[in-house]
């Protein structure tokens, strides 16, 4: 495809994104009424799903016992990154800064444990009610039991992924029997693949970008009526799973003494790959606790699909490559060059904006969290800081002392001590220029 040029005339930040400029781009929608696809209560179907897994959970992932079978992270608050971050820029945060800490979330250390975890329970509690007695109120840790994982084993799941998602879905499918297949685009790290090997899973791997590894998926899945294929283009299960994150942190902030109202903003900085699990989460945070929390997605300047798809409303009719863009991040978790299909549709109201960034700023920040905080995340989840300081140069108003900012750290637990510390010195060396 050649760039139409109305497009650009239209969209003139188009120009920024094709020379790789950091933006930040203002939804011009954002706050109008629209007809959302989902409501508060799909958020509570999947509420109530994942209460009666947690016996599951907690028997088959002996790590969530201790929170009694529920996938929740803490929020934490960043004091001393805060003090770091206003040494470092001349536009000081008045608020207080938080850090939302997917990357402890347990299974794979990431956000997907909420959507790819969500997806494989709804299909396994199909497959059970529809060929067994399993009633609604029973204690589910009977899917554990060997009757059910030989039901299981008839079934198949697959995914495609640039190595997170993989981990949520794979380790999950697979203790409860699914025959699980996983495809993984050239981004994938290999520590992943071996610890999804070490599960079980059969890793199938391509040297070629998400995009592309999603249509092989989603044709091989085809091909067997038994194998449920996620789709993370596009599919409501995942989406509801992130959103799920609504309930969980209105809680959060009421335990922190964290107000929420006109003269109290959240912004909330949510790392974008697909564009998924950002969108889930912010539909769930809008829905749950209303106007005056605002989202804003991070983008790698080489990756900017969903803020491409939602500037030009083409959505995932357009991609990065489409803009002569290579797609290449060191943001493994970010490296999708074509958005979901959901995403910008459900967000054109809802999100406030999102800005693009460098690479090797998000490295600085790993660094500096793991200094100031002793916090280790994967280069992809510390993209979230790098959104501060655009929103609030552009937005003041957000920048009050009554203010709160979170950065969802969307991953990094998993990650061998080996990579966090190669991590740990690139951004060193940075700090250090
Ligand atoms: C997947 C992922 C994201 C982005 O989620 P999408 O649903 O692809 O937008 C961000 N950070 C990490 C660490 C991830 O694994």
């Amino acid at each position: 495809m050649t760039i139409d040029q109305s497009l650009i005339t239209r969209h003139p930040q188009i120009k920024q994104l094709i020379s790789r400029t950091p933006i930040f781009w203002q939804n011009p929608d954002y706050g109008q009424s629209a007809n959302l696809p989902f409501s508060k209560a799909d958020i509570f179907d999947a509420v109530a799903r994942w209460e009666r897994f947690a016996p599951y959970l907690a028997l088959a992932f002996p790590e969530t016992a201790k929170m009694h079978g529920v996938i929740e992270s803490p929020l934490i608050e960043l004091d001393q990154m805060k003090q770091r971050w206003n040494e470092d820029h001349l536009n000081k945060l008045a608020g207080q800064l938080y850090l939302k800490a997917d990357n402890q979330l347990p299974i794979s250390g990431s956000i997907k444990s909420r959507g790819g975890i969500y997806e494989v329970l709804k299909f396994a509690e199909k497959v059970a009610m529809d060929h067994t007695d399993l009633a609604y109120m029973d204690n589910y840790a009977v899917l554990a039991s060997d009757r059910y994982k030989k039901l299981f084993a008839n079934y198949g799941i697959a995914v495609a992924s640039t190595g997170n998602l993989a981990l949520s879905v794979g380790i999950v499918a697979a203790t409860f029997g699914f025959k699980t297949t996983v495809y993984m685009s050239h981004d994938a790290k290999q520590w992943k693949k071996d610890e999804l090997r070490a599960n079980g899973v059969t890793v199938m791997e391509y040297d070629t970008n998400f995009s592309a590894v999603v249509s092989i998926a989603r044709a091989a899945a085809k091909q067997d009526p038994k194998v449920h294929f996620i789709d993370d283009e596009g599919s409501i299960d995942l989406f509801l799973g992130y959103a799920v994150a609504g309930v969980r942190l209105q809680e959060q902030l009421k335990q922190h003494h964290i107000k929420v109202d006109r003269d109290h903003p959240v912004v909330v900085y949510l790392p974008a790959g697909v564009g998924g699990s950002p969108s889930g989460v912010t539909f769930g945070l809008k829905e749950i606790i209303g106007p005056y929390i605002h989202a804003v997605f991070c983008e790698p300047t080489h990756v900017p699909s969903v803020t491409l798809g939602m500037m030009t409303g083409l959505n995932e009719k357009i991609s990065v490559y489409d803009i002569g863009l290579d797609g290449l991040t060191a943001a493994d978790g970010l490296a999708v060059g074509r958005p979901s299909r959901l995403a910008g549709k459900v967000m054109r109201t809802l999100l406030l904006g999102s800005v693009t960034f460098e690479d090797n700023v998000i490295y600085r920040y790993l660094t500096q969290l793991m200094d100031t905080q002793q916090i280790t995340v994967e280069p992809s989840a510390a993209a979230g800081f790098t959104a501060i300081e655009p929103l609030i140069d552009h937005v003041p108003a957000f920048n009050s002392q009554n203010a709160t900012h979170i950065v969802w750290a969307t991953g990094g637990d998993m990650m061998p001590t080996d990579e966090q510390k190669a991590d740990y010195l690139k951004g060193q060396a940075l700090l250090n220029k």
